[in-house]
């Protein structure tokens, strides 16, 4: 809690909303600060020495971002956000698209990872297919039957962003690249609380955003295979990702920066590399999964919750309702009593329809929260039940 200064400045406040995203430690803003005032200039095309220094700070940062994933910098690129780089991938992945082509994702998608697909099958008449998640346990569903030689696309989440569930995705992943299909995992939800090493994952792309682990918005790490980026076209075109350009063609450079068009957002780079720095050096992972269980403990016990099936390995996230209230009226009353929880659909809509729930409360852990905050937490709830519920 020290190391953030917007949870200093109120240390009543409890913040559990770091699925959404993440408060900012000293260190990272210090490392972003540093930036701006010792080597901030355009990177790559300088011819002047502050210009070197930038792009250094942007291929060190890119560096470590790539070691965070076990991947080699000449594979990362830096995107402004998941969003953005899913719409990116979804627009160029180089398929000649065929009437009847499928997509296969999970029915956990966070809309970032469905909106692009949707978008893309409309235009070429694909199918989207949904792997269900199993309603009594929060597990990935069976998906061998949706796998098929018309499966070009395999993109899903490794974590879901409502339940905390950690999906067992590389089976699925390793069948469909059998296939043949493009891999991707969106994962935004669990880059700040599993070691990811990018040889065991059998994918072509992943994806995180900087925001959830601890750095700034502007950044999302982009993993892509050698095999997939050396075939696909930039996401955007642009500044600094030309080899020559006539009045009416282009070629692109041949490295990863080919996706990078424009002046790159250094800043936020530096800070995301300072994120999984300081992440990596706190370690917060036993301490988080023992206040999650702690507070699935306290949650199980009241009997007007009900907590949604994260299956057997989960992030510090938690989702639950109340046949008795309005999940939005479940977060007023803590957001008055300062504690920040999100409600709704989270933007997991077809998760929420799947499992027919119109909005969930969801508790979402960060290395600032304490177990005598989860106490509290749940004496504001049982404040609330005694004096609205129990009639
Ligand atoms: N995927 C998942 C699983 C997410 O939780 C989020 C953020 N809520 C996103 C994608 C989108 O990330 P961003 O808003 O940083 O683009």
């Amino acid at each position: 809690m020290k190391e953030f200064a917007l949870l200093r400045q109120n240390p009543d406040f409890i913040y559990f909303d770091s699925a959404a995203t993440c408060q900012v430690p000293d260190a990272v803003l210090q490392a972003y600060t540093a930036y701006y005032q010792q080597h901030h200039a355009n990177v790559h095309r300088a011819s002047h020495q502050l210009g070197r220094a930038a792009t250094t700070a942007l291929e060190q940062a890119r560096t470590a971002l790539a070691d965070f994933i076990g991947a080699n910098a000449e594979n990362v690129t830096l995107q402004a956000s998941t969003t953005a780089a899913l719409n990116g991938l979804a627009q160029q992945l180089p398929i000649d698209w065929q009437a009847g082509d499928e997509i296969l994702l999970s029915a956990a998608e966070h809309h970032a990872n469905i909106l692009p697909w949707q978008r893309l099958a409309q235009l070429h008449d694909l199918k989207l297919r949904y792997i269900p998640i199993d309603r009594q346990t929060g597990e990935l569903g069976a998906w061998q039957h949706l796998l098929n030689a018309r499966t070009r696309v395999v993109s899903v989440t490794a974590a879901s962003n409502v339940t905390g569930a950690i999906f067992d995705i590389q089976p699925l992943l390793q069948a469909a690249r059998e296939q043949g299909a493009i891999t991707i995992v969106d994962a935004a939800q669990i880059a700040a609380h599993s070691d990811i090493n990018i040889a065991s994952w059998h994918c072509d792309a992943l994806i995180f955003s900087a925001h959830k682990v601890y750095g700034l918005n502007g950044c999302a790490v982009t993993y892509l295979a050698p095999q997939l980026w050396s075939v696909m076209a930039p996401f955007q075109v642009g500044g600094g990702i030309v080899q020559q350009v006539t009045e009416t063609t282009a070629t692109w450079i041949d490295s990863i920066h080919k996706f990078e068009a424009g002046s790159p957002n250094t800043g936020a780079a530096v800070a995301a590399a300072a994120g999984v720095n300081w992440l990596q050096q706190q370690q917060p992972h036993a301490r988080l999964t023992q206040l999650r269980a702690l507070l699935v403990q306290h949650l199980h016990a009241r009997e007007w919750l009900s907590v949604l099936p994260s299956g057997t390995a989960h992030t510090p996230t938690v989702a639950f309702y109340s046949d008795n209230f309005q999940a939005y009226d479940i977060a007023a009353w803590l957001d008055q009593h300062n504690i920040a929880v999100r409600a709704g659909h989270h933007c997991a809509q077809v998760l929420l329809q799947h499992w027919q729930l119109p909005a969930v409360v969801r508790v979402s852990l960060g290395a600032y929260n304490t177990a005598d905050q989860i106490n509290r937490f749940i004496e504001t709830l049982d404040a609330g039940w005694a004096l609205f519920g129990s009639d």
